[in-house]
């Protein structure tokens, strides 16, 4: 700051209006404080206008258009051809995000909008560069909720015509003939499910030597079973080494392989927006993956300053952010909140994959007793006539009460279905609890109560997984 610049008092300030941004701004308005949102974008952050809901449209126009030409193979009763046109797919895309950023803008009524970039240049001082001025605010209380942004890979330098990242695929006006995505995890797997059902010719290389890997096996199977049917190819323990142009070179234990590419994604995750805000400014260190460290209030080492979303550490991941975002204003408004939550991972990869709590994976590496029960969705009455039966709900049993402590599901809506077994979970509710609470039929959540039967017939026999 120059020494002596005049500084506007702000009671709280919000740095980012993302999905954690916009939430713990409304809900400071909310608790009755004076709230300035500085954005220096769209209101919406990553989630809504590069993320989450361009790229579930996406999805959704791909796997309908799959579901559609699957059925019509099947003799199931549809007839006909359908295609795709992108570009009108973009323009309904650009729709659906427009309304849902006017309600952000509804939702912040009563919050004071600034738009630039803010950087902190002082304990209590942010200043904020717009196009032809800058502006210095004096906060009581501040919230960064700068979000994250793609990660590079030297060899691959995104120009957004060729070598993509999420936002330059996702903006595509046509269908790639050969989509090369670098990064097996859930950003790489869902747009690359939604290019090859899209007609592209999809190679998908990971690092690693599985996808998707905050998943179980039992998932992840389904999901490489549907991958195959599409015609993906997936190159694990396989990292890139060269661009040639129309083809990328990759090496693995087999040796080096070029495939041809006339488009690249790179997914190779998400860097946290910490390194232009000059937080040592304000007296705040970051950890060494550049993210801000906070207490379970959300609060970082200057009792001040609240970080909340993609800065911080956990699952990247839209219903974090808005969690930590409620919590953060609860708690700076003196009331008594934590964030102590399970967080719900999903791909939406087809089918759907989504896991909450304990996995049977690490349950078994840490040498605690668990049971398990599964139910397949090819028995299911509504998988059936959804012609989706592929997939499982798998629970995860604590044997000493029958609670359940996790939960894996894969399978169509498995997004939707989780909510239940995240409250499962957090609740501790027994088998028997969800057992005996009516599901409707023909559901896919009787699923549910079909791997809980499971579960308890396990636990009758006295069985231990
Ligand atoms: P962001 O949404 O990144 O918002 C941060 C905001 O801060 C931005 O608007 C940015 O412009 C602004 N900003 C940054 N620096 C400054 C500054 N110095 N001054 C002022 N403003 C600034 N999550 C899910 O839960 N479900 C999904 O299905 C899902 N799908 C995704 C798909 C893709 C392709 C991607 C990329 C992400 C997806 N995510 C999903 C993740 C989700 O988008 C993020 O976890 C979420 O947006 C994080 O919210 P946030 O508020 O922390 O940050």
């Amino acid at each position: 700051m120059v020494a002596g610049e005049i500084a506007r008092p702000v009671d709280v300030l919000v740095l980012g209006g993302g999905p954690g941004g916009y939430t713990a701004a409304a809900r400071a308005r909310e608790l009755g404080r004076d709230v300035v949102l500085v954005e220096l974008g769209q209101l919406g952050g990553t989630c809504l206008n590069v993320g989450c809901i361009p790229s579930k449209a996406l999805i959704t126009l791909a796997h309908d258009l799959q579901r559609a030409r699957r059925r019509v193979a099947s003799g199931s009763g549809l007839v006909g051809d359908v295609g795709v046109d992108l570009a009108a797919g973009q323009r309904w895309m650009d729709e659906v995000v427009g309304d849902l950023r006017d309600g952000v803008g509804t939702l912040l009524r009563g919050v004071e909008l600034v738009q630039g970039t803010g950087r902190f240049v002082g304990r209590d001082r942010v200043a904020v560069e717009a196009e032809d001025h800058v502006e210095h605010l004096q906060f009581r209380e501040a919230i960064v909720a700068t979000g994250s942004r793609p990660a590079e890979l030297a060899v691959l330098p995104v120009d957004q015509v060729r070598i993509l990242d999420s936002t330059g695929a996702l903006a595509l006006a046509g269908v790639p003939d050969d989509l090369v995505v670098v990064g097996g995890g859930y950003i790489g797997i869902e747009l690359g499910t939604a290019f090859a059902g899209l007609g592209s010719r999809v190679t998908i290389v990971e690092a690693a030597d599985r996808i998707l890997g905050e998943f179980d096996d039992d998932g992840v199977g389904v999901v490489r079973r549907r991958l195959d049917e599409l015609g993906v190819v997936v190159r694990t323990a396989t990292t890139v080494v060269a661009d040639e142009g129309t083809a990328i070179v990759v090496e693995n234990a087999a040796g080096k392989e070029r495939i041809p590419a006339s488009h690249v994604l790179v997914a190779v995750g998400r860097r946290p927006n910490t390194d232009d805000l000059q937080l040592e400014e304000a007296g705040l260190t970051v950890a060494a993956d550049g993210r801000i460290v906070v207490d379970d209030q959300r609060r970082t080492a200057v009792p001040t300053i609240f970080a909340i979303g993609d800065v911080t550490a956990g699952p990247a991941l839209a219903h974090k952010a808005y969690a930590e975002g409620r919590v953060a204003a609860e708690a700076m408004c003196g009331l008594p909140a934590a964030f102590d939550q399970l967080v719900p991972l999903i791909a939406f990869c087809d089918p759907e994959l989504a896991a909450v709590g304990v996995t049977e994976g690490d349950a078994r590496a840490a040498g605690r007793s668990i049971v398990v029960g599964k139910a397949n969705f090819g028995v299911n009455g509504r998988a059936l006539t959804m012609e989706q039966p592929d997939g499982l709900v798998k629970l995860i049993v604590d044997p000493h009460g029958g609670f359940v402590v996790g939960a894996l599901i894969a399978g169509p809506s498995a997004s939707e279905l989780i909510a239940e077994l995240t409250i499962a979970v957090e609740c501790a509710l027994r088998l028997e609890d969800l057992v005996g609470a009516i599901h409707p039929h023909p559901t896919l959540g009787e699923a549910i109560v079909h791997a809980a039967r499971a579960a308890l017939r396990r636990l009758d026999r006295g069985a231990v997984d």
